[in-house]
């Protein structure tokens, strides 16, 4: 194994044990804590039970588990969606965020916080591995919003160019199950769950300053 790989081994070992050390001090089991804190993150894209299976890589079956002990715990709630009368959006109550405070990702800003500087490229690497390792394994890439090759800057806002719909400036800073970079334009070289509606053709004025007409479907039901 290489220098590397041995530094991300020993990081994943010690962030695991965290989860398991912020879990058991709420009685709950690792995966309930990273679901929350997926939730804390996700976009209105993302915040559905499709989403979290893709996330984390795990069956319908357990999501379902999860979500039904987090919601009898009082730390997520349903929300049905507005226009799509089958959807559901998962939320966090206060409670679920209040177990999320001075959780394991505080003790990363802590640790970050002791290097002299934080360079901007470790974020970018890090995003890059991130993206690149989800798709070796089949996965979508979640990244932020604001990042993705389909964000769209117009006078009026932000714009989602795969869905054509306009996006709240707090949406643009969560994570997307469709999100994708400027190299691939259809995340993890997959089509995504596009199933009906019109195209419609938008201008893109991505992140990297690039143009590009781009003749979309708004997103299917993804619950
Ligand atoms: S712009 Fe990209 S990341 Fe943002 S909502 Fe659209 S597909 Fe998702």
């Amino acid at each position: 194994m290489n220098t590397v790989a041995l530094l991300f081994e020993r990081l994943g070992a010690l962030i695991h044990q965290s989860v398991r050390d912020d879990a058991a001090r709420h009685g709950l089991q690792p995966i309930h804590v990273q679901v929350l804190a997926y939730l804390a993150q996700a976009n209105h894209y993302s915040n559905l039970p499709i989403a979290i299976a893709d996330y984390f890589g795990i069956t319908r079956g357990t999501v379902s588990q999860t979500l039904a002990l987090l919601e009898r715990k009082g730390l997520v709630r349903k929300e049905a969606d507005a226009r799509h009368g089958r959807r559901i959006h998962l939320l966090l109550t206060d409670a679920g965020e209040a177990v999320l405070r001075d959780g394991w990702s505080r003790r990363i800003e802590e640790a970050l916080s002791v290097l002299p500087a934080r360079p901007q490229s470790l974020d970018t690497a890090l995003r890059q591995l991130l993206a690149s390792l989800q798709r070796l394994n089949g996965q979508h890439a979640f990244g932020v919003c604001r990042q993705c090759a389909h964000f769209l800057t117009e006078a009026g806002g932000a714009r989602c160019g795969l869905t054509g719909e306009a996006l709240e400036v707090e949406q643009t800073e969560r994570i997307c199950r469709e999100w994708s970079d400027t190299r691939s334009p259809v995340s993890c070289g997959r089509a995504p769950d596009l199933a009906r509606g019109s195209t419609m053709p938008v201008e893109q004025i991505g992140p990297a300053g690039n143009r590009a007409r781009l003749r979309k479907p708004p997103f299917s039901a993804l619950s």
